[in-house]
């Protein structure tokens, strides 16, 4: 008779249990209906960005190929008439980026950029692999004067070591010695 009891009282307490969330404030979201503010820093699929003067930044250096923790990018370099180098092709694989902005971190010249876009659901994985054509913006994304040719890219024969744009005098080597 107890275990009876014991039954239809957990039964009743299951069914209040529902009954009290019923009317409830659901707690989740219709996504992608409702779209919550993202945080200021949020890091998702990435561009390469543009100089002031419109020129591509990517001087195909590499560092951000070499950085990469799962290797998932990959280009050609290649050169100008005018010396001036850039990437014949440039590829990443979103399928296996994990978004942790090394590369961002590596790039001397602020092409590489990581921006807070991040639908990029597809049924075929191989949509999720972007070329230049796909990744080049035609603005200069988060750093928007910063333009390394006219500080490292060309050559210059006006002033000498420590005369140019943000440049240090040179360190005489024997004033570190002990
Ligand atoms: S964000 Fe990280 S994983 Fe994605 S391409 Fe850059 S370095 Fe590679
Ligand atoms: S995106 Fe930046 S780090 Fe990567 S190859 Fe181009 S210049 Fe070098």
């Amino acid at each position: 008779m107890s275990s009876a009891w014991e039954a239809v009282r957990a039964l009743a307490s299951g069914f209040a249990t529902t009954f009290v969330h019923l009317f409830r404030k659901p707690v989740t979201e219709e996504y992608p209906e409702v779209k919550r503010a993202l945080p200021a820093r949020t890091r998702a699929v990435i561009v390469l960005t543009r100089d002031p003067d419109g020129g591509e930044r990517c001087v195909a250096c590499y560092l951000c190929s070499a950085v990469c923790p799962v290797s998932c990018i990959s280009m050609q370099a290649a050169e100008r008439e005018d010396g001036r180098r850039h990437a014949a092709w440039f590829r990443i694989n979103f399928a296996r980026c994990i978004y942790c902005g090394l590369c961002e971190e590596a790039c001397p010249t602020s092409a590489i950029q990581l921006t807070p876009f991040f639908e990029t659901c597809e049924r075929d994985i191989l949509k999720l692999v972007y070329e230049k054509e796909d990744l080049l913006v035609d603005h200069q994304g988060k750093d928007k004067e910063y333009n390394f040719y006219k500080y490292a890219g060309v050559t210059t024969d006006v002033g000498g070591k420590g005369e140019h744009v943000q440049e240090d005098e040179p360190v005489d080597l024997r004033s570190n010695l002990p």
